[in-house]
């Protein structure tokens, strides 16, 4: 064990003890029950749907019991931080309404970063040294390389332990030369002698688990020469969500295996052990089988796929509760979005991220919201991703209100045509004269199997006798009269009748003035396309087609 003058002597002078930190961070007085619970990214420019998913649920957890939740953003691995990941967290934070309660750097538990944290980790660490529980490890790169290079030959389990771990025992004068030589170092953990025992904890998804105790003396503060001198994940998780006063970490499953070495450090610390909640991660369909959500492969693994597609929030969170929670998978979204989350209902396995079901429920979302907000969201979605679609928006507010009114009137025949705001521009651009490319063509295979004469013929005709209508009916009867007067048949009763009579159903005649109106074969009803358009542009746009 080293003398204390020589630990001191790593740190600076006016470090205080832990028992600054204790008192500066005393435990919260919270209702009994409440849940404090915490997001813990790290700022690689990447935001994993799946960390939505697992932050989701912790600030659901924090919010139904009285609690807390905050988010601190693990930045002490310096060469993998990407420059603007702030902003992305904070963007994909408002976008999925996940919303720290407590973000205030010098409020009761701050700060949130941990680069900003250094200081309590180092007077954590000093104490871990002064009692023998930690160690100086000066082993090179180079040396580590051949102690694996060994493990590997001799079959024996990686990691520095036992004869593998050669600071462990150091003397104070070995650990002094190579102070005075300069040579840079970590502190390392001292693990408990390693007994063969298993540890054994419960976690609150998986239930009981068992694994091999720890005997790796992992690093806690990464090397000195590389200011800041910042923790690993392990120190830092552990004195964190102490100080921070958390109850129940939720983290990803990849961090089961690492529990023994936490529990360690919690009791070497005489820190209260801490309940866990290891989240499974989201999978895909792959074929017949399913694989984890990959960053690398599908575009759904990050947030920006859903706020570039402009699914509405409401509609992702309720998707995700729903993987979630089973039981809140079928259930109206409302539903699905007030009742509380429980980890009981948390799977082991993994939920499948399925998109078309996404679209389904918000198409549902679409379909509820009023004409107004429907628009303002296209809009505001457009600013960002569509540039050109958000200033012919622009150009004319009351009618492009107009425009998301046509079908969105009633409560009956609400439109469901919207699973995302990108589908907007498909489904709506062609109210736009400037998006709109008239159709001339009288031989366009839009037009359906009617003879290009025809079309031509049965176009002018409309023009010629086109009235607008206030009544619907009345609006129909002449596409009616137009049918008739072309030899068509006015309705499938008539048609039925006497088919010998007609040249085919109504609908071939419609076809051709919902092509030349919209575009396509498909669109909402006619009457009131021709509403919002107006009698001049519809006489500008069936007129095209008559040549
Ligand atoms: N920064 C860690 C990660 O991104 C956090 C794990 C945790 O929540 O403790 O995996």
């Amino acid at each position: 064990m080293l003398d204390r003058a020589l630990v001191d002597s790593l740190f600076p002078d006016d470090l205080p003890d832990p028992g600054h930190w204790e008192s500066r961070y005393p435990p919260r007085e919270l209702p009994e029950g409440a849940h404090v619970t915490r997001f813990a990214p790290s700022p690689t420019g990447f935001v994993h749907i799946g960390g939505v998913y697992t932050a989701m649920v912790a600030q659901d957890l924090a919010r139904h019991s009285g609690g807390v939740f905050f988010v601190r953003i693990e930045d002490t691995d310096k060469a993998r931080e990407v420059a603007d990941s702030a902003s992305q967290f904070a963007r994909a934070f408002a976008y999925f309404g996940i919303e720290a309660d407590e973000r205030d750097p010098d409020g009761p538990y701050g700060p949130y970063l941990q680069s900003e944290r250094e200081r309590i980790y180092h007077s954590y660490v000093r104490e871990l040294l002064r009692e023998g529980k930690a160690f100086l490890c000066f082993a090179t790169r180079e040396q580590l390389a051949a102690i694996a290079e060994e493990q590997r030959a001799v079959k024996a389990q990686p990691g520095y332990y036992g004869r593998w771990a050669p600071w462990r025992d150091a003397s104070q004068a070995e650990v002094e030369a190579q102070l005075e030589a300069g040579a840079p170092f970590v502190v390392r953990f001292r693990a408990p002698e390693f007994t063969g025992a298993r540890s054994s904890f419960v976690d609150l998804i998986r239930g009981r688990i068992e694994q091999d105790d720890n005997r790796n003396n992992f690093v806690l503060l990464k090397a000195s020469d590389t200011r800041p001198w910042l923790p690993t994940y392990h120190l830092a998780h552990v004195v964190d969500d102490h100080l921070m006063r958390v109850t129940l970490v939720l983290r990803g499953e990849e961090w089961v295996s690492s529990v023994p070495v936490h529990h360690q450090l919690f009791d070497a610390l005489g820190f209260e052990r801490i309940p866990y909640a290891h989240v499974a991660p989201l999978l895909k369909q792959e074929g017949s089988s399913k694989r984890k959500l990959s960053k690398r492969k599908d575009p759904e693994a990050s947030v920006d796929f859903y706020i570039a597609t402009g699914y509405p929030r409401d509609a992702v969170l309720a998707y995700l509760r729903g993987l979630a929670n089973g039981r809140l998978a079928d259930v109206p979204v409302a539903q699905a979005l007030a009742e509380p989350l429980t980890l009981e209902d948390m799977g082991v396995t993994g939920a499948l991220v399925d998109t078309a079901k996404l679209a389904s429920i918000a198409k549902d979302v679409i379909g509820a919201m009023d004409a107004r907000a429907v628009s303002d969201a296209v809009s505001a979605w457009a600013e960002e991703f569509d540039p050109e679609f958000a200033s012919v928006l622009r150009a004319d507010p009351e009618y492009t209100v107009r425009v998301f009114y046509v079908e969105r009137g009633g409560a009956e025949n609400v439109r469901k045509d919207l699973a995302a705001w990108s589908d907007a521009r498909a489904a709506y651009g062609f109210f736009f004269p400037s998006l709109f490319a008239l159709v001339t063509d009288p031989a366009d295979e839009r037009l359906g199997r009617i003879d290009p004469e025809e079309a031509r013929a049965v176009a002018a005709d409309f023009v010629e006798h086109y009235r607008e209508d206030e009544d619907r009916d009345a609006w129909f009867a002449q596409i009616r009269e137009l049918a008739v007067r072309h030899g068509y048949a006015p309705g499938p009763a008539e048609l039925k009748a006497e088919p010998e009579r007609y040249r085919g159903p109504l609908r071939v005649v419609a076809t051709v003035i919902r092509v030349a109106l919209t575009g396509s074969s498909r669109s909402p009803d006619l009457w009131e396309v021709a509403r919002v358009l107006g009698s001049d542009e519809v006489r500008r746009r069936v007129g095209a087609l008559a040549g």
